[in-house]
């Protein structure tokens, strides 16, 4: 692997992070010709001054599957390659919200609905879309949760329902960087993403947006990657590491990334983002050995997708409880700074305020 190079040491970068400092692309991309073990002590001490000490956990539930008309060439989801997944339409409020109630037994302190396909639409499928809204209801309102979404592209209207339905987080990944996004993706743009962060940021939301390492990126398009995140803003920094799918076309180009450079990742990424949790997701199961697991947590990662992936299983509860325990570090147990009373209000007294609309003679808008 060939790095660029630059004079950024470490402790320089940590002093000037304590100090408040963000970070910029020449730093981040100095930084990865650092020593792993000085930037995996570096990440630690910067998670541990930002942070609460805590690996924050959630869960996900793939509430549709397949048949995506997107080309993501990581995807096993796309209906462009042959991967032979389970397909299977929205899966209803019901069982949603069964899948909630075992992440909660589980341990997990946010769940998100992901559905695939480039976007729900309230204008093409509004059925769907009202089945979406009352999944959540039914979450936010019987579970003890965080209840997070990513739901594809949004328009601002739908951005700013899901808002004052409860969504805390809205996850939409950027994958890679800019200039890389083109090799793995032609049927929409690296911008086309970024428009729909920047939307739901817009209506409240917390954003959720992160990477997929391993796709034949370089270290350079990594840092780059994590400034785009800067630029945009974000809380939660996702870190999966390509899982290949066969049928995908990046299973065969083969997974790029060995243990040290994750590791030597994660790092850069807390010091680029230190207020934000760098999360641990898919593909780590397999790109890991059972005793290099903990090994990004203790350069920094604060924050696990615990449970099974879209369409690959992951791993339980308890074996990522002995990881973060392996690390030195303790669960998060608390659902971050989520108040479901707080949006449960808000969202009746926005429920009033429509009836009080409704009453006046307005018709309801539907588009
Ligand atoms: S990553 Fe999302 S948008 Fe891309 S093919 Fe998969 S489901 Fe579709």
């Amino acid at each position: 692997m060939v790095y660029e190079t630059g004079n950024e040491t470490v402790d320089d970068a940590l002093e000037r992070v304590m100090a408040g400092e963000r970070l910029d692309r020449t730093d981040g991309v100095a930084l990865m010709a650092q020593p792993t073990d000085a930037l995996a002590e570096a990440g630690a001490a910067v998670r541990d001054h930002f942070g609460d000490g805590t690996v924050d956990a959630c869960s996900i539930v793939n509430a549709k599957a397949g048949n995506c008309a997107e080309d993501c060439g990581f995807c096993a989801q796309s209906v462009h390659f042959d991967t032979g997944i389970d397909t299977y339409g929205f899966l209803g409020p019901e069982k949603v919200l069964e899948a909630a109630k075992r992440a909660e037994r589980d341990g997990a302190q946010r769940f998100g609905i992901v559905v695939a396909e480039k976007g729900v639409s309230k204008e093409h499928r509004p059925d769907e879309w009202e089945e979406v809204l009352e999944s959540i209801r039914r979450v936010r309102d019987e579970c003890d949760l965080e209840v997070d979404a990513s739901l594809g592209i949004l328009t601002e209207e739908e951005a700013a329902i899901l808002a004052e339905e409860g969504i805390n987080h809205y996850n939409h990944n950027i994958e890679t960087s800019p200039n890389y996004f083109p090799e793995i993706v032609d049927s929409h743009s690296f911008e086309d993403r970024v428009k729909t962060l920047e939307v739901a940021k817009e209506a409240g939301m917390d954003l959720c947006a992160g990477v997929i390492l391993g796709m034949g990126e370089s270290p350079t398009d990594r840092v780059e990657a994590a400034i785009a995140l800067q630029d945009i803003g974000i809380s939660s920094l996702p870190v999966n590491v390509l899982n290949p799918v066969a049928g995908t076309p990046l299973a065969e180009q083969g997974v790029d990334i060995s243990t040290e450079e994750i590791v030597k990742t994660v790092a850069v990424y807390k010091l680029l983002h230190p207020e934000s949790r760098v999360r641990l997701t898919g593909g780590r199961e397999v790109n890991l050995a059972p005793d290099e697991q903990h090994l990004p947590l203790e350069a920094g990662a604060d924050g696990l997708l615990t449970g099974d992936y879209l369409t690959t299983g992951g791993q339980s509860p308890g074996k990522d409880l002995e990881i973060v325990e392996r690390a030195g570090l303790e669960p998060n147990t608390d659902t971050n700074d989520f108040d479901p009373e707080a949006v449960k209000a808000r969202h009746s007294e926005t429920a009033e305020s429509s009836s009080e609309t409704a009453s006046m003679g307005a018709e309801p808008s539907d588009d």
